[in-house]
């Protein structure tokens, strides 16, 4: 077991993480805490979930401190991208709990909140700055900081960033942060584009790469209704929710007026549920996640906004309501559920119209996903441990089945795949049930769709592109 102060960090800092609970370092941490300490640029494998904040948070906040320079007023001293606000708030409130015995100063800037407020608090000196990188760019223009005194950049999710179109805003703030400072990128998966970024702005970077521990893919049940329209989407769930009365669902939905619509319906009849998407304000979208983190309500409704690295241990449940347009995102959405070695369900529906969504899904992960009777699967809870399981005894349907591993089809992923928060690997997926794939193939999945014009998939219908992606979450 390595502790936290055989990796070389300060008594403040270590008491500080005794405090947490944080007592030995995860694989991530491990590896990468000795490499950003001695300053080299870093390249991360690993998706939120493996601990990776405090893999970058703990030696910057170290070098942070041996440094006792001040940052002048707008001006900061660590700059860390991520590409969603609740990921920013999540990283940013890991970071003030480090740095809680320290006079460092963590501020977080991020789009759907007041751009004046977040001037003022730009305006005396930031240690670290936690943004997306939009309103970055925005405050940047107002001249509200100045990246010129940043000596750390670190691109979190750097694979999300390039999937909701952020490429430019990259390009234009990585040229804005002095060159003599260490970069750090975090992906869970490596695109080719993602190479080419780091080859762009990473100096002699060292690679670190780490399997979130029990592969949480694995361990998610997966099931699909083959339905014929949405009417029959909406029955399906209001039973499995009434059946998962102490299960935490989180459904998604492909667009912002979906997941309102749906968010009202299920209050309609009777389940206390919010929703989360591009059109809620950032308060209000800290507001039904925390609601959901505490249990106070069962059921969120979020489009992809919401199907990365949010990290909420006790979802029991994970709906597809609709497949999403990228196959990738289904296994990120996936990844919200069977957290911390805890059980999950991920169930998803399939029109007619999305029968060449789940046929690209069941493609990209090398499976066959379980098709569900129209009864509901296995019942778990939410309970402490979340693990619970009530099988649902004599249904017989081919949902308790699929648990049992009698398909042979529904192993879930190759060697080394993960479903936390990331597809796997490109290089990983190699060792799968079905041919390795070329990395260009999945760049032209992820981005090459990106260029807005509506370029057809395997099935002949014509993809979005990124802008609308994000528009419509
Ligand atoms: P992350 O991957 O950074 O989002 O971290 C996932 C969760 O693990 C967070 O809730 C962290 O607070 C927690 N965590 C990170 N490192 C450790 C550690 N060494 N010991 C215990 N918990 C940890």
């Amino acid at each position: 077991m390595t502790t936290f102060h055989d990796l070389g960090l300060s008594k403040t800092i270590v008491d500080t993480l005794t405090t947490l609970g944080f007592e030995k370092a995860t694989p991530i941490q491990e590896k990468a805490i000795p490499l950003v300490m001695e300053g080299s640029d870093l390249i991360g494998l690993a998706q939120t979930g493996t601990g990776k904040t405090a893999a970058f948070g703990l030696p910057m906040i170290e070098k942070l401190l041996a440094d006792t320079r001040r940052p002048d007023p707008r001006n900061i001293r660590a700059l860390i991208l991520a590409p969603t606000r609740e990921l920013v708030n999540q990283i940013a409130d890991n970071l003030r709990d480090f740095v809680k015995k320290t006079p460092l100063r963590v501020v977080t800037v991020v789009g759907g909140a007041s751009i004046n407020k977040q001037s003022e608090m730009l305006s005396r000196g930031t240690d670290i700055l936690v943004a997306t990188p939009g309103r970055l760019l925005d405050l940047v223009n107002r001249k509200a900081v100045t990246l010129t005194q940043a000596r750390y950049l670190v691109l979190d999710e750097a694979d999300q960033m390039l999937d909701l179109g952020f490429i430019h805003d990259l390009r234009k703030i990585s040229k804005m942060v002095p060159k003599n400072r260490q970069t750090l990128l975090f992906s869970a998966t490596m695109p080719k584009l993602i190479g080419e970024l780091a080859g762009e702005y990473l100096v002699n970077p060292k690679k670190v790469e780490v399997t979130p521990p029990g592969k949480a893919a694995d361990k998610v049940e997966q099931y699909v209704h083959h339905v014929p329209g949405k009417d029959q989407k909406a029955q399906i769930l209001r039973k499995t929710l009434t059946d998962n009365p102490d299960g935490l669902s989180l459904v998604f939905s492909r667009t912002k007026h979906g997941a309102e619509k749906l968010m009202k319906h299920l209050d309609h009849i009777g389940f206390k549920a919010a929703s989360i998407h591009g059109n809620k304000s950032q308060g209000q979208r800290e507001r039904a996640l925390k609601a959901f983190r505490d249990g106070e309500i069962r059921v969120l409704v979020a489009t992809d906004v919401a199907a990365r690295g949010i990290d909420i241990p006790g979802v029991t449940h994970v709906y597809n309501y609709d497949l999403p347009e990228v196959p990738d995102a289904y296994v990120h959405r996936i990844g919200r559920t069977a957290r911390n070695g805890r059980d999950g369900i991920a169930i998803a529906f399939c029109t007619p119209d999305e029968a060449h969504l789940l046929r690209d899904i069941e493609k990209l992960m090398g499976i066959q996903i379980t098709v569900a009777s129209g009864e509901a699967p296995a019942v778990i809870t939410a309970g402490p441990g979340g693990k619970s399981r009530k099988p649902r005894s004599g249904s017989g349907h081919r949902a308790s089945q699929g648990r049992a591993g009698q398909r042979p089809a529904r192993k879930p992923f190759g060697e080394g795949a993960q479903a936390d928060g990331g597809a796997p690997a490109a290089g990983k997926r190699a060792h799968g049930n079905r041919p390795p794939q070329k990395q260009g193939e999945r760049q032209n999945r992820n981005h090459g769709a990106g260029n807005g014009q509506g370029r057809p998939n395997q099935s002949g219908k014509p993809r979005r592109s990124e802008g609308q992606r994000r528009e419509q979450a």
